[in-house]
């Protein structure tokens, strides 16, 4: 069978079935009474024949003769000679029959239907099998005093004859069917209007597409009920698309953060987070998780567990200004994570993991430095306090000797100022490099300036600066800070180098973005197992030493930060003979 699959099609299929359905009652109502009506003229006929029949039976006393065969001359009387007739006794003997010649010896006809009906009623019929003639029987039977009259016709109002005989209102029933079918037709063409457009519009909604307000609609109620979808489609459609580009950015914004973050329904499921988070609750469980919400089962984020089973089973409802807040650190491989987590008033709940390595390591820097500081302030602090007390204690105190003394507390006094001037310079290269204004430096002239800033040492120790740098090699840089980076390097030579040396300054390579240089004398070195500590804070080599040079132990500190505050790099290595080397890099913008 064909299947229908279009409503219109359907929709049509229904009418003309339910339209066939009608045509079909009307037709077998016309059939039945034409029928009926039939019966009821045969019922007359066989009726007058009966009554035909005993008024001949009493005028010729037939019975009392016994010379019943005469109804047999009724025959040539009658208008339908081919009728049976029968008379049948009040005991149900069957008297004459037409049709049977040995009619005596027919079987008790009492229990006959239209027998039964006759003697109720007076009249009865019934419509049966005739086994002699094998043929229908429209039987009537009419009760008479003493007996009853029974006449039948074949019985034939057949489908055949009503057909012949209602041939004009069959023809007009099928007409009708013909043009109710076409209006049919078109009216559910008109119908299914709507309906293509709504299938339409589900194809395109079901494919995301938008879907233009489409004014063409029928004005009717189908009309009306597709353009209402439509336009609430594309309300939805607009919030949805709106929503998704709010999540869009949520999504690149928390992929961005450097923080792991994720956000939980109150079943514990995930329903945001980023890529940081999977990575940072990798790094701190021992197994490989793939999922955020895996992380409940790790023994790690237990204290995290309770926090969550406490706040999300609690029924009271919470201050929309007191959410539940857990805070705290879990430290794995050197590193430090701070596990952050609230519970919304929807029991839906964040986790926030932020790498706070850096900042824990930049503290407990802090705190050591703080130490450091103090200790290194109380050397010379100590030296002041002791040629005063020296004095105080021992007055009057030779002339030569208070001069001695006052030189010596002045040098600690001065020691004590560059110490100073150096942590508050580091620290602020460090916390605060934009605190130096950056603008074009050439180097040569740093130099230079450097140079002559130390002429006079320099002759003094018989020491020898030579460079190949031209004037010109600009970079955008802090003047001052430059000048630090070159002042502590010739410094550390001069102090610590011994005299005759030579130092040498090269630009020994360029590209696009950077300048390398290379700094070297060839003076005492640094013991080789002193070269990777020599840029930590307070790192001498020899603490004797470097004290009496004037040294704080930060230069080297404050060459390296401030080498990468220039977008540069610094490194250090002997020379093959004697000798140190720096090479370092500055960035050209
Ligand atoms: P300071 O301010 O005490 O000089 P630095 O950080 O500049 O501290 O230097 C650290 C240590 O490195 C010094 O104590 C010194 O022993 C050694 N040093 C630095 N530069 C040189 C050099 N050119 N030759 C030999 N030793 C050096």
């Amino acid at each position: 069978m064909v299947k229908i699959k279009s409503f219109r099609g359907k929709i049509f299929l229904y009418f003309i079935v339910v339209f066939f359905l009608f045509t079909a009652a009307i037709l077998t109502f016309q059939y039945q009474r034409e029928k009926n009506y039939r019966a009821a003229q045969l019922e007359n006929t066989l009726d007058n024949i009966a009554e035909i029949t005993q008024r001949f039976t009493r005028q010729n006393n037939l019975i009392e003769e016994n010379k019943l065969d005469r109804i047999g001359e009724l025959k040539s009387i009658i208008p339908q000679p081919q009728t049976r007739i029968t008379l049948i006794d009040k005991k149900g003997n069957v008297l004459y029959d037409s049709f049977v010649e040995e009619y005596h010896q027919m079987e008790n006809h009492l229990d006959r239907p239209e027998i039964q009906k006759a003697l109720r009623n007076q009249t009865g019929s019934n419509i049966r099998h005739s086994e002699t003639t094998n043929q229908d029987y429209y039987y009537y039977a009419k009760k008479y005093p003493g007996y009853f009259v029974r006449t039948a016709v074949v019985y034939n109002v057949q489908i055949k004859n009503f057909l012949k005989a209602e041939q004009a209102f069959i023809f007009f029933i099928v007409s009708l069917f013909g043009v109710i079918g076409i209006i049919l037709f078109l009216v559910t063409n008109r119908l299914s209007v709507s309906i293509t457009k709504l299938k339409d519009f589900s194809i395109k909604a079901g494919r995301n597409e938008r879907i233009e307000r489409d004014t063409s609609f029928p004005e009717n109620e189908l009309g009306i009920i597709g353009s209402q979808i439509i336009r609430i489609y594309n309300n939805l459609k607009n919030t949805k698309d709106e929503l998704s580009n709010e999540k869009e950015k949520l999504f690149n914004h928390l992929n961005a953060l450097n923080e792991g973050i994720a956000f939980f329904s109150p079943q514990k499921e995930k329903t945001l987070s980023n890529s940081h988070f999977i990575q940072y609750i990798n790094i701190i469980s021992k197994r490989t998780i793939y999922s955020p919400a895996n992380i409940f089962g790790i023994g790690e984020f237990q204290k995290l567990n309770q926090f969550l089973e406490t706040h999300l089973s609690q029924k009271t409802p919470f201050h929309p200004e007191a959410l539940p807040h857990l805070e705290y650190v879990i430290s794995k491989n050197e590193k430090y994570y701070k596990i952050q987590s609230i519970v919304f008033l929807d029991r839906s709940f964040e986790v926030v993991i932020t790498d706070i390595t850096k900042l824990e390591k930049r503290r407990r820097m802090k705190q050591q430095l703080t130490s450091n500081i103090a200790h290194e302030l109380k050397t010379p602090l100590a030296s002041i306090k002791g040629y005063i007390e020296t004095m105080l204690n021992n007055w009057p105190v030779p002339e030569e000797k208070q001069l001695n003394f006052l030189n010596k507390a002045f040098c600690q006094a001065e020691r004590l100022t560059d110490l100073i001037n150096d942590v508050s310079l580091l620290n602020n290269i460090e916390d605060a490099g934009e605190l130096f204004p950056f603008k074009p430096v050439d180097i040569k002239k740093v130099i230079d300036d450097v140079e002559e800033n130390f002429a006079h040492r320099l002759k003094e120790k018989h020491i020898q600066l030579l460079h190949n740098i031209q004037s010109g090699t600009v970079i955008q840089g802090n003047e001052s800070l430059l000048f630090s980076v070159f002042q502590n390097l010739i410094e550390n030579s001069i102090n610590y180098g011994g005299k005759e040396i030579t130092i040498e300054i090269k630009l020994y390579h360029e590209d696009e973005k950077y300048f390398f240089f290379s700094y070297s004398d060839n003076g005492e070195g640094i013991p080789a197992k002193h070269l990777p500590r020599i840029f930590e804070r307070f790192y001498r080599v020899d603490h004797g030493r470097t004290r009496e040079s004037g040294g704080t132990g930060l230069g080297l500190a404050i060459v390296k930060n401030a080498v990468q505050l220039h977008k540069g790099d610094i490194s250090v290595r002997n020379k093959p003979r004697r000798g140190t080397e720096f090479l370092f890099s500055f960035s050209k913008k």
